[in-house]
């Protein structure tokens, strides 16, 4: 499959070299027309605030919100999940997001705590290791949104329909479940 990265900031490559492991092409897209004939999007962890400023200069907001509203799978990690969320909270001024999942998100909230930590998860039924950073969770969710994973109580991987998101980086890991999941249950 055609599965496109996301490539303005942050740890776009490790997602590339993932798809690539699992036979797929992974194209960098920094524009809009980039993002024609994809089978599925990647948005990456980085900063969030930064790849939505950067969006916005390379005219990328609207043709993603577009792709989203047609249909096309997109997977978020930790910055990707809160460019996802219809709702953030604790934003930079005037953070704007691509929206899609009818959630909550709380940017930098289990970074308050402790910057950076690891963790056991049990996603959807298998277990994996979470590398958090800095990371986002989901405060609250809507009707149509399934939480496929939760640490400390809080939701950390959710799915709504060709939508995924979790506030951890699987990409900096060697185990691709996650990944596979994106691929093989949402993008075929
Ligand atoms: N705290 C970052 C943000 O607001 C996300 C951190 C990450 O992606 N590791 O975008």
């Amino acid at each position: 499959m055609k599965i496109g990265v996301l490539a303005l900031q942050g740890d776009f490559r490790e997602h590339q070299e993932i798809a690539l492991a699992l036979g797929h092409e992974a194209p960098a897209i920094r524009k809009g027309d980039e993002l024609v004939g994809l089978d599925g999007l990647i948005i990456p962890g980085g900063e969030s605030s930064t790849i939505a400023l950067l969006a916005k200069n390379f005219d990328l907001i609207n043709p993603i919100r577009k792709a989203i509203a047609d249909g096309l799978p997109v997977y978020g990690s930790c910055a990707g999940m809160i460019l996802l969320a219809d709702r953030i909270v604790d934003g930079a001024a005037n953070q704007e997001t691509f929206g899609g999942i009818d959630m909550v998100v709380k940017r930098n909230a289990f970074g308050r705590q402790v910057d950076s930590f690891e963790g056991e998860i049990d996603f959807n039924g298998s277990s994996i290791h979470g590398v958090f950073i800095r990371a986002p969770w989901v405060e609250s969710v809507g009707e149509q949104v399934q939480i496929l994973a939760q640490f400390q109580g809080h939701p950390v991987a959710v799915r709504q329909g060709k939508l995924l998101a979790t506030s951890f980086h699987p990409e900096l890991t060697d185990n691709a479940l996650v990944h596979r999941y994106f691929f093989d249950e949402m993008c075929s």
